[in-house]
C-alpha cells in the first residue's frame, strides 16, 4: 500500500512527501483505513517507534473541520516529553492544513500561556491528564464537543496512576465521540478502560 491508497488527502500527502515517508508502516496500514472510513472506536496494540502517532494523527487531521476553531480532537499522553513530541509531529503532519492549531497542555509550564493558546482556537489539544483535568475544572479548556479522543500509551498512563484523571476527563466529553486507544501491552487495567469507554472497538495488533 501507498499513503495515497489509504485515502489520505493532498495536504497530508504533501507533508508526507516532505517528511520523506515512502510507505505506511504496519500500524498505519492497518489503522488509517479503519479510522478514515468509519466512525469507530479502536484498540491498537502497538509499541512506540512503530509510527503510531501518524496512525491516529493522519486520520484525525483529515476528519476534523479546520474551518472551525472548536476543539474536536483530544490526545492524552502520559508524559510531558511525549506530549511535546506528539504535538510536534502533529504540526509537521498538518503543516499544509491551513488554519490548523494544535496546542500542547502539560504540567510544569505556565497554565496561563497554555490557556491563552487554547483560547485562540485549538482544533486539537495534546495533553497530559493532570494538567488538562486542572484546566477543565478551571474552565480554561472546553472538551465538550470533541469528536475524537486518543488514549496514547494507555498502559503507561494507567501505570502512572492516571485512571481517575482519565475517567474524569472523559466524563466531560460527548458520549458519541470515537475513542482510539493505543497501548504497547494489554494488561487487565487497559481492558477495563477499553470496556468502560468504548463500544465494539475494532482491534488491531502489530
Ligand atoms: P512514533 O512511533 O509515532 O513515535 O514514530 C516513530 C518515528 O517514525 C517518528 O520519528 C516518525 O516521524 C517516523 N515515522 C512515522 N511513520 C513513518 C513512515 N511511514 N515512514 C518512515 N518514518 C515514519
Amino acid at each position: 500500500n501507498t499513503f495515497q491508497d489509504l485515502g489520505l488527502n493532498e495536504d497530508l500527502l504533501h507533508a508526507i512527501t516532505d517528511l520523506g515517508f515512502t510507505k505506511p508502516s504496519e500500524v498505519q496500514d492497518k489503522a488509517i483505513p479503519i479510522l478514515l472510513n468509519n466512525e469507530t472506536d479502536l484498540v491498537a496494540l502497538a509499541q512506540t517507534g512503530t509510527g503510531k502517532t501518524a496512525a491516529f494523527g493522519f486520520p484525525m487531521l483529515q476528519k476534523i473541520n479546520i474551518d472551525s476553531r472548536t476543539t474536536q480532537g483530544l490526545i492524552l499522553s502520559p508524559t510531558r516529553e511525549l506530549c511535546l513530541q506528539i504535538t510536534n509531529e502533529m504540526k509537521l503532519y498538518g503543516k499544509y492544513c491551513k488554519g490548523l492549531n494544535v496546542v500542547a497542555v502539560y504540567g510544569g509550564s505556565s497554565i496561563t500561556d497554555q490557556a491563552r493558546d487554547v483560547k485562540k482556537g485549538a482544533q486539537i489539544i495534546v495533553a497530559t491528564p493532570g494538567r488538562i483535568k486542572d484546566m477543565i475544572s478551571r474552565r480554561l479548556v472546553d472538551i465538550s464537543k470533541i469528536e475524537y479522543a486518543v488514549l496514547d500509551e494507555a498502559d503507561e498512563m494507567l501505570n502512572m496512576g492516571f485512571y481517575e484523571d482519565i475517567t474524569d476527563i472523559l466524563s466531560n466529553t460527548p458520549e458519541d465521540k470515537c475513542t482510539w486507544l493505543f497501548s504497547a501491552t494489554m494488561p487487565k487495567e487497559v481492558s477495563v478502560i477499553a470496556k468502560k469507554f468504548m463500544e465494539n472497538p475494532q482491534e488491531i495488533t502489530v
